[in-house]
């Protein structure tokens, strides 16, 4: 009975994990398919610590479950509570992290019970280390670079270094599986590799193109759970596992995509352009404006494009930024907002903050669509962004953002810059915006400049 009740529960589990998927792909409903999702994942755990057997006999050890349950609970629900918007991915990052540290976890418990070598099952055993160590060492570093502890480190001998620890993986894996019985020695060689691989694959990415190593590194600890999956004969932990990594894939493929990076590229932790170049040019001098000027073009224009980025978030902008934006369509102005895959610090962090002050979804343009268009808007309202509209993406190929599609500013009538300071953005470089004749700098926390801009606006 108890297994019939498993396996049901395993099944509603899977299809609640699949709606909130589907639920998250809108700002609508993305709120009830997580908690869709978290119930499924309750629903399973609880069914799996009253009903699981292992030869007749039911789970031991209550104590311990139950106190890791309630230690990971308390720790996952602080964290959750406390983090600052900004800081999500390093959070991503340690959570995924997590789960492949469990992933490979399961795999070096298991292994010494392989019955034999040679099995299917021995390969979701080695698949899961592998995986499981790469990804937990590779998001710990990530979760350094993006926390600003772990500095990149780029030498062209480091990709070949990279092929040759993937190449002795495979080697050690096969190895192992040609031997008569389960080695453990072997095994613990295997994840020490694996670890030191994690680290060397992430340490070269950084700049622009950390975004793509994260939803990279999900997909990994989504293939490392399925492993687990397989090796428990457990449809719950397979259909999540399966769904993280093709998830964390398609992702990827996106990023990949948006950023114009080849997937290869990313694997073997090869890109990022030149070493640094272009921080050091000399541009002449940059405009500044008041937010009373600003907001007398603003006023007087046909199209106003706004573009946020990492900036707006820091400083909470978003709602007035729609009060702007309902300032300005009050006037007769059309106001779109240009949305960069990848500005912000995490994959949609611009969606996800306008659609908390309510801009309307269709005002939203991509990357494609804003570009198109940019060249008839007479004013560009760039706040809080930074790498996402350097030319240099274009223009210099010493440069760490060189081939990331940017979002056009420059061929904009006029350009004003909301930020604090002339400091560089994520890939530390400077940006020939700045200087454009078109360009006027609007000093300041980028809600305070709006919120002032919206009152002249109001006032005018
Ligand atoms: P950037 O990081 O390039 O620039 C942000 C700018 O915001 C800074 O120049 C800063 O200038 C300004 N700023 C910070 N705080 C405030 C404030 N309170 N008020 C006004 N301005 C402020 O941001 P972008 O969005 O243009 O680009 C995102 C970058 O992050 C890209 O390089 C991307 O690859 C990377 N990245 C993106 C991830 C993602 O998934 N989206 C994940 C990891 C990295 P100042 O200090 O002078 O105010």
């Amino acid at each position: 009975m108890g297994t019939y009740i498993l396996e049901i529960s395993y099944i509603i589990a899977s299809v609640l994990f699949i709606l909130g998927l589907k639920m998250l792909s809108s700002p609508d409903t993305a709120r009830k398919g997580n908690l869709w999702a978290a119930f499924g994942m309750t629903l399973a755990i609880a069914t799996t610590i009253i009903f699981h057997t292992k030869n007749g006999e039911p789970i031991q050890n209550h104590i311990w479950i139950f106190a890791a349950l309630a230690v990971g609970t308390v720790v996952g629900w602080l964290l959750a509570v406390k983090v600052k918007m900004t800081d999500m991915p390093q959070m991503v990052s340690l959570f995924n992290g997590m789960g492949g540290a469990c992933a490979a976890l399961i795999s070096i418990g298991e292994f010494p019970h392989a019955e034999d070598p040679m099995t299917g099952e021995m390969l979701s055993i080695l698949a899961g280390l592998l995986i499981g160590t790469v990804s937990f060492a590779g998001s710990m570093i990530a979760f350094g670079k993006l926390n600003g502890n772990i500095k990149d480190w780029r030498t062209k001998w480091l990709t070949y270094l990279n092929m040759a620890f993937l190449v002795s993986l495979i080697a050690i894996g096969a190895y192992i599986m040609m031997q008569p019985e389960p080695n453990m020695s072997l095994m613990i060689v295997m994840a020490v590799v694996a670890a030191i691989y994690g680290v060397t694959f992430v340490m070269p990415i950084g700049g622009a193109d950390m975004p793509v190593v994260i939803s990279l590194l999900n997909s990994f600890t989504g293939v490392a759970a399925a492993c687990g999956g397989f090796l428990y004969d457990n449809q719950a932990m397979l259909t999540g596992g399966i769904l993280v990594g093709s998830a964390g894939t398609i992702l990827t493929v996106l990023m990949c995509k948006a950023m114009n990076r080849s997937l290869g590229n990313v694997i073997l932790g090869a890109f990022g352009g030149g070493s640094g170049g272009g921080a050091s040019k000399e541009y002449g001098d940059y405009t500044e404006n008041t937010p009373t000027d600003a907001a007398i073009i603003l006023s007087y224009s046909e199209n106003v494009v706004i573009i946020p980025g990492y900036g707006l978030a820091v400083a909470q902008a978003q709602h007035a930024c729609h009060e702007l934006e309902k300032a300005l369509t009050a006037k007769g102005v059309n106001v779109v907002y240009g949305i960069h895959p990848v500005a912000g610090r995490m994959p949609g962090h611009m969606n996800v903050l306008m659609a908390e002050a309510d801009v309307a979804y269709e005002k939203l343009l991509d990357l494609e669509d804003i570009n198109d268009q940019i060249a008839q808007a007479d004013a560009v309202l760039v706040v809080g962004a930074n790498d996402v509209v350097n030319p240099a993406a274009e223009t210099d190929p010493g440069s760490p953002i060189y081939g990331m599609p940017i979002i056009q500013a420059h061929k904009a009538k006029s350009v004003f810059i909301l930020k604090r300071s002339m400091k560089p953005g994520y890939a530390g470089i400077e940006n020939e915006l700045f200087f454009a004749s078109n360009a006027r700098m609007v000093f300041g926390d980028a809600k305070d400049t709006i919120q002032k801009l919206s009152a002249e606006v109001k006032a005018l």
